[in-house]
Parts: C-alpha cells; sequence; structure tokens
C-alpha cells in the first residue's frame, strides 16, 4: 500500500485562524443553529443520535444536511475526542454500545450538520469475512454520498499508520473527499517527540504538516482548532474541489 496519493484530494482544509474567522454552518430554522464566538468556533447547542447504518446500502438519516465523518482505527481515541468536541462526557458512548460498535452511527449537530462516526477499523481478532464486510460498509457509504463534505481521519501520534491507515488514505485521496488529519494522544509526547512524530506521520501519509491537527482528550489541546476547521469545512461551498 502506498502511502502518497496520488490524487490532490484529501488536503486538508485551510485551518482557520483560532480566533473565529470562519463562517458557520447555518441551520434553516435557526433556533439551533449557533454562532462561532472568538471564544468557541463550534458552539454546541443540540445534539441528537439519529440513527445507526448496519448493512451498505441500508438506512440513511432523513434530510440533506451535510455530513462529516470521523474515521480511525480502534483504540485510536475517536470517541474520546467526538467527547471532547461536543463537550459531552458520554456522547460518543452511543456508538460503543452492543449491536453499534459495527454501524456507522450518525448524529445531528446544532441541526445544521450531521456528525457521523465511523467505525473504528483494524481490531486484531476479528475474521476475514468480517473485515471485508467492514470494508464495504465503510466504503460504500463514503463514496456513494453527495452529502459527504469531508472526513476526520484520526492517526494515534505515538504510533506509526497502520497498513490499514494507509489503505483509509488512500480510498480518501481517490474519492477526493477534502480531509483532516488529527493527531490523537499528543500528551504522551514530549515537545520533541512530538514534533519529529508529525513530520514523520505527515510524510507517511501524504499531507502537510501543517494539516495535521495535534489534539488530546486529557487536555483538551487541539479541540478548539479542530471546531475552527470543521466550522470552515461546512462554510465551503460543497463542490469545492479546492
Ligand atoms: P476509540 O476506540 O477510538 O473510540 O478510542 P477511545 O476514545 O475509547 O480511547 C481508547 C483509549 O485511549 C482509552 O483508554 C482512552 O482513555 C485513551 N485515550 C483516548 N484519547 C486519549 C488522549 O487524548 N490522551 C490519552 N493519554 N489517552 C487517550
Amino acid at each position: 500500500m502506498k502511502g502518497k496519493r496520488e490524487k490532490g484530494g484529501t488536503r486538508a482544509q485551510p485551518r482557520a485562524n483560532p480566533g473565529g474567522a470562519a463562517e458557520a454552518p447555518t441551520a434553516a430554522d435557526g433556533e439551533h443553529a449557533a454562532t462561532p464566538t472568538a471564544a468557541d468556533p463550534l458552539p454546541i447547542r443540540h445534539l441528537e443520535f439519529l440513527g445507526g447504518l448496519a448493512t451498505a446500502g441500508g438506512w440513511r438519516p432523513p434530510g440533506d444536511l451535510p455530513e462529516v465523518a470521523f474515521s480511525g482505527r480502534s483504540n485510536v481515541g475517536k470517541s474520546s475526542l467526538l467527547n471532547k468536541l461536543v463537550r459531552r462526557k458520554a456522547f460518543a458512548r452511543v456508538s460503543k454500545t452492543p449491536g453499534r460498535t459495527r454501524e456507522i452511527n450518525f448524529f445531528s449537530v446544532n441541526q445544521a450538520f450531521v456528525l457521523v462516526d465511523l467505525p473504528g477499523y483494524g481490531f486484531a481478532r476479528v475474521s476475514k469475512e468480517r473485515k471485508s464486510e467492514w470494508g464495504g460498509l465503510i466504503e460504500g457509504y463514503l463514496r456513494e454520498n453527495p452529502r459527504l463534505r469531508g472526513v476526520v481521519q484520526l492517526l494515534d501520534a505515538r504510533h506509526e499508520p497502520t497498513d490499514d491507515d494507509l489503505s483509509m488514505f488512500s480510498l480518501l485521496g481517490d474519492i477526493g473527499v477534502p480531509t483532516l488529519v488529527v493527531m490523537t494522544k499528543i500528551d504522551k509526547l514530549s515537545a520533541k517527540e512530538r514534533s519529529a512524530q508529525l513530520t514523520a506521520l505527515a510524510r507517511r501519509c501524504g499531507v502537510d504538516e501543517d494539516q495535521v491537527i495535534p489534539c488530546s482528550a486529557v487536555t483538551g489541546e487541539g479541540r478548539d482548532d479542530l471546531a475552527a476547521s470543521l466550522a470552515a469545512l461546512l462554510a465551503a461551498p460543497p463542490d469545492d474541489e479546492g
């Protein structure tokens, strides 16, 4: 599997200025639309679990809100980061309940966009058959989805990207969907380790270093940076090829 993408499609969106230069996604009814402030580029006013997609071609949320999907291998810290992002302690717990761990779970945020929690991939004790089932579900969702405005791809700051991570980058490049890259668990690295690892991970995955957002669900570092990038992604015109 190649680490470099052949197409330019997975470039991260420019990260918005901390301080809130990014425009907010607006909700039609206004009631739950949240206006970004200098303090919080993505204030969360309303959250709702919409449902899960268990098989390719199955249920999808009604309506046409834009979707942003979060992807990463299991244990990368996706649930913890999502909880931090929406400032709820147990928001992502629903995706970890029995029966839901293998689903794609959809949440409405501020009734302005849909946050999509993709099932964690790469779990070691899973049969090949099951793996390809999951792969089909995730790939089917990503490929056939005009509502998809971006993907947030998570990588563990401490580890080399796995083959599954690299396959994911390759797929995202092939689809050409805007991608934000988050380095999770950054608190586990020293300042020196972190800059070396940032360089290494970015190179390995074929993205620019300044397109990688270091985050920690423990210290909260990176939450607002990620929130601002998401707001910018959602404010960009849907068919913007960048
Ligand atoms: P998921 O399987 O990707 O949803 O990962 P979880 O959010 O459940 O996290 C997996 C493990 O990593 C848990 O033990 C978390 O407490 C830990 N973890 C998650 N995020 C961080 C982080 O930012 N820093 C540290 N030190 N640990 C984290």
